[in-house]
């Protein structure tokens, strides 16, 4: 269609999809149309289509500039600012009619709430989440069980997308500005000129990596140069823009209906690796789920060396048809998780079987036992070794316990051993320290280390030893919740289904998970006996009810003389909380040096101001 348009223009209809130029407008949003259409760029992919883009401009007498600058993957903002002020965002949408995301972007902290003129202007830029904090919010989702990003983009544009503003400010984003639609309206004659203005005003653009070069050998270096640090860079990017520079150069290309004529994005090569799949292979888990796992013959994936991979559970073996032989592609998913992303069915050259999940357990032997809700099989056998070993290595694991000197692997040679093979026997474990330094790669010095960490473990606060016994569903953050609300174990123990339920941030799944477990015999015999080695079952988080801090909620901005986590843990121990983002039910922002767009967010709204001293005279 677009082939054909081009060779009748007047044939385009106004309804035309290929009037259309990216994503799907969101009915939850309140649609905004663009006061000049937000276009998206013609994509190349190769040196080849470089050279043609930079012939077709040479052919109409221009000597061009370019500025070459990243592609970051993020998603295209809109940005309206009325004397100076702040006054909305818009996502691109189709181009024409986007989304109004102000409240969303307002939270960002890149984003300026003032400029330094008081104009009316429009900017756009692109919205991003640097890899750290993917990689944050990542971890955070797999303790709460919840499914996790593939990359920054999707976490981005998922982020931009919550109803809820707080949420979108706790993702920080971030952003740069890359575009001035109206250069005109200033005198701009240059796109690098545009580039400074907007600094200028203010704004963020991503001026280290914008270079100004004069032919297309220099765009051609540029790519490589950038392909090589693609790795190193906080965020993701999946290209370069090439623009001509002199605007009057950009006005004699034009636009086609669907992009301009003097810009356009060279997109990196997918980074999918292939390699063959040599055998599948199930693993254990603590929960006895049991995982298929490629073997790979092993391959380079974006600078690491892929051997094994993840085929999370059955179905998803089953979906892709992968069959051991194959040659598959391995992408890293949120370019940590190395995953297989395709199969070369085509090249299959001999007769391959078909998957079938193993119907035993591959350490035990019992037969495996699917949930109704989940796709994945389990070992249902307490005794599995396996089972058993994960459960240890759990328990001891820095979250948990945090029992330093034991990895994963003398664990498991300890429990092969015989010398631990339950929880409780870690506390036992002195009445083999003959025996133990003897072992090889262990000395007096490293026995006695180890036991001193085990002894020191019994002093935790109540909330490691809920994460480590294991819980169903109880991650690190509930563990803690519990543990302040119960602030003992056997407050715990003795609490009702309903109690639990009422709990905010539990829900049925994780309560009543909690009032089984603690309903079973042999976890009462288990607290019991740990109780007789004295190991903590309180609450160690101080306690101080103030009325003044009980269930107010508290936002923090600018630096203050100690770090966050510290007052954060001061107002959360006193009975207060602390969120994120400033809004009506915000009752305190506190106040430090240099504080962000919190601060002027309190001010509109007339919260009330709190300086660190203030803060203090409260607690006292
Ligand atoms: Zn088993």
């Amino acid at each position: 269609l677009y082939k054909l348009e081009d060779k009748y223009p007047n044939l385009i209809r106004e309804d035309s999809p290929t009037k259309k130029i990216g994503g799907e407008v969101l009915d939850k949003f309140e649609k905004v149309v663009h006061d000049k259409p937000m276009m998206s760029l013609s994509d190349v992919f190769n040196e080849d289509e470089i050279i043609l883009f930079d012939s077709r401009i040479r052919k109409e007498g221009i000597s061009p500039q370019y500025v070459c600058e990243l592609k970051i993957d993020g998603l295209s903002v809109s940005l309206k600012y009325e004397k100076g002020i702040f006054k909305s965002a818009a996502t691109r949408g189709d181009g024409v009619v986007g989304e109004d995301i102000t409240n969303n972007v307002r939270t960002i902290n890149t984003v300026p709430l003032k400029i330094n003129r008081k104009i009316d202007i429009e900017v756009r830029g692109e919205i991003f989440m640097s890899k750290k904090t993917l990689e944050k919010l990542n971890e955070e989702r797999k303790e709460n069980n919840e499914p996790l990003f593939k990359n920054c983009r999707n976490a981005a544009a998922g982020s931009i997308r919550q109803l809820d503003s707080s949420i979108a400010k706790k993702r920080n984003l971030e952003v740069f500005i890359y575009h001035l639609p109206n250069p005109e309206d200033y005198g701009i004659k240059t796109h690098l000129d545009a580039l400074k203005f907007m600094e200028d005003l203010g704004f963020r653009t991503n001026k280290n990596n914008n270079l100004l070069v004069n032919s297309v050998d220099d765009v051609l270096k540029y790519i490589e140069d950038k392909g090589k640090i693609r790795e190193e860079l906080p965020y993701d990017i999946d290209g370069v823009v090439i623009k001509l520079n002199n605007l009057s150069d950009q006005a004699k290309m034009g636009n086609t209906i669907r992009y301009p004529k003097w810009a356009t994005a060279y997109k990196f090569p997918p980074e999918i690796s292939y390699t063959k799949l040599l055998d599948i292979k199930f693993t254990v888990g603590r929960t006895g789920q049991v995982t298929p796992n490629a073997i790979l013959e092993p391959v380079l994936v974006m600078g690491s060396t892929i051997s094994k991979t993840t085929l999370h559970n059955e179905d998803f073996v089953i979906s892709k048809d992968i069959r051991i032989g194959d040659i598959v592609g391995i992408k890293k998913a949120g370019d940590v998780i190395p995953e297989v992303v395709t199969v070369l069915k085509e090249r299959r050259k001999e007769v391959l079987m078909p998957f079938e999940m193993i119907k035993t357990c591959p350490i035990c032997g019992s037969l495996l036992i699917k949930k109704d809700d989940e796709s994945a099989y389990y070992c249902v056998n307490d005794n599995c070794d396996r089972k058993q070993i994960e459960s240890l290595i759990h328990f001891a694991s820095r979250d948990a316990m945090n029992i330093s000197g034991f990895g994963d692997r003398i664990i498991e040679d300890f429990y092969n051993f015989g010398y631990i093979k339950g929880i409780l026997d870690f506390y036992h474990l002195e009445k083999y320290k003959e025996e133990l330094k003897e072992l090889e790669g262990f000395g007096e010095k490293s026995i006695d280390n180890l036991l001193m960490e085990i002894e020191n473990s019994k002093n935790n606060s109540l909330e490691r030893l809920l994460f480590g016994i294991g819980i169903r569903y109880v991650g690190k953050k509930t563990a803690k919740i519990l543990a302040r609300t119960y602030k003992n174990i056997d407050n715990i123990i003795n609490a009702t289904y309903d109690e639990l339920e009422g709990i905010s941030d539990i829900g049925e799944k994780i309560a009543s998970s909690v009032y089984e477990y603690f309903h079973k015999e042999e976890n009462i015999n288990l607290i019991n006996y740990l109780k007789e080695l004295k190991v903590n079952m309180n609450y160690l988080g101080e306690e101080i009810d103030n009325e003044l801090i009980k269930d107010k909620t508290f936002v923090i901005t600018g630096t203050l003389s100690s770090p966050r986590d510290e007052i954060r843990n001061i107002i959360e121990t006193n009975g207060g909380k602390v969120s994120g983002s400033v809004s009506k039910k915000t009752d305190f922002v506190i106040v430090g040096e240099n504080p962000g767009s919190k601060y002027a967010n309190a001010l509109k709204l007339g919260i009330k101001i709190l300086k660190e001293d203030e803060l203090k005279n409260m607690l006292n």
